[in-house]
């Protein structure tokens, strides 16, 4: 048996008004003159001075808008990276994402696509990146994916969708300051705030959990209770506590795995293009057969709140589209290991998956 000796954040700043450092921050990372700082920021912010005008911009620093309308692909992390070669004589300084967990893994793979050659396509999978990335920084704008402390940036490729997880992945810095999410919309909080709480009850559901998980999950798991179903939190409260939970949350899998709910998301984005939160909810309303306290206790999240979930998004699918999601599916081998043991081959048939995904 060995065990996975797993690369973490080496540095995190942590407060209300944290954002304000990253000059101090940056200034002694930086490698000369000609070696700018990228910043990748979501372009939801674009014309909002009180996030925009505290980004430190000097010599040939830049800053480029990015949508999250679309989750992250290998092309467009190539366009960026032949983007920055050209325009710079010199290597980047440091990617800086500021944004979802959208912006925030496509900070981690320009950033280490700028050191290694080739497509990043040819890099999705498991410790394929042979050089370290350039310094990176994730300042987080909406919490729960935990892409802030993954070792993977999960991308959409030609052929499949699946991260580059490599110990070169992990940001070298992280600024979580939860000011900057206080205008999320409340659906898209739900959504990717339930990214959390599913990472929590699959990780602490899973065979694969240990007590180094079950420590991380068990206080995320317990911070997703009082910020979704308590009534007593301010929102400040609320924002701050949802932002360390997607911390806890992205540490419990580090150290286990997903499981069924994000192996069946994974299918919906990449024939559909549904987003990961939403995804993972949709997939989350028709999974009370393995996770029934995680499902009932979801439920009553969303009526509390209030919140629609897209239905009938697989309805008049061809027999071929529910192959296609259904080979993306099982191709994630150890998130079905996790979720169901060693034997699951036995239960999960592709009958199984056909029929779940028909009811989303
Ligand atoms: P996102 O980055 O896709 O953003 C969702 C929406 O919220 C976008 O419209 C965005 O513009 C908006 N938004 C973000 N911050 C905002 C703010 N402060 N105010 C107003 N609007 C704001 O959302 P997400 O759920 O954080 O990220 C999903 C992505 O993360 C997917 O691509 C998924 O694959 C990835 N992911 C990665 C990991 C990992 O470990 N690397 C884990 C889970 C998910
Ligand atoms: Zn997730």
């Amino acid at each position: 048996m060995s065990y996975k000796n797993y690369p973490m954040v080496s540095r995190v700043v942590y407060g209300r008004g944290s954002f304000n450092q990253l000059n101090e921050i940056l200034s002694p990372k930086r490698l000369s003159v000609k070696a700018p700082f990228i910043f990748l920021v979501d372009d939801v912010f674009k014309g909002k001075p009180w996030l925009t005008s505290r980004i430190p911009l000097s010599y040939e620093d830049k800053l480029l808008y990015i949508s999250a309308e679309e989750e992250p692909k290998t092309t467009q992390v190539d366009a960026l990276v032949e983007q920055i070669i050209l325009d710079y004589k010199e290597r980047p300084s440091g990617i800086i994402g500021i944004g979802g967990g959208t912006i925030l893994d496509l900070a981690k793979a320009v950033a280490l696509m700028l050191t290694n050659e080739g497509e990043s396509k040819d890099y999705q999978g498991w410790d394929i990146i042979k050089n370290p990335a350039i310094y990176h920084v994730g300042i987080p704008t909406i919490s729960g994916t935990g892409a802030e402390v993954s070792r993977t940036t999960i991308l959409t490729g030609p052929v499949r969708k699946l991260g580059i997880n490599s110990d070169y992945t992990p940001f070298d810095q992280v600024i979580l300051d939860p000011e900057l999410t206080k205008d999320v919309p409340k659906d898209q909080w739900f959504y990717t705030g339930m990214d959390c709480y599913v990472h929590c009850i699959e990780s602490l559901k899973g065979t694969y959990l240990n007590a180094f998980s079950q420590s991380y999950g068990e206080k995320a798991l317990e911070l997703c209770k009082e910020i979704f179903l308590e009534d007593t939190l301010s929102q400040k409260d609320a924002a701050d506590k949802l932002m360390m939970a997607s911390w806890h949350g992205g540490m419990s899998i580090a150290y286990s795995q997903v499981g069924v709910a994000h192996a069946l998301s994974y299918g919906l984005g990449y024939l559909l293009g549904v987003k990961h939160g939403v995804g993972n909810c949709i997939v989350f309303e028709h999974l009370e057969e393995y996770y029934p306290e995680g499902v009932a206790m979801y439920k009553i999240m969303r009526k509390k709140h209030n919140i629609s979930i897209p239905q009938g998004v697989c309805e008049g699918l061809s027999d071929k589209e529910f192959d296609i999601m259904i080979d993306v599916a099982l191709s994630l081998e150890p998130l079905w290991e996790n979720a169901i043991g060693k034997n699951w081959k036995k239960t999960i048939t592709r009958e199984k998956l056909k029929d779940l995904y028909q009811k989303m």
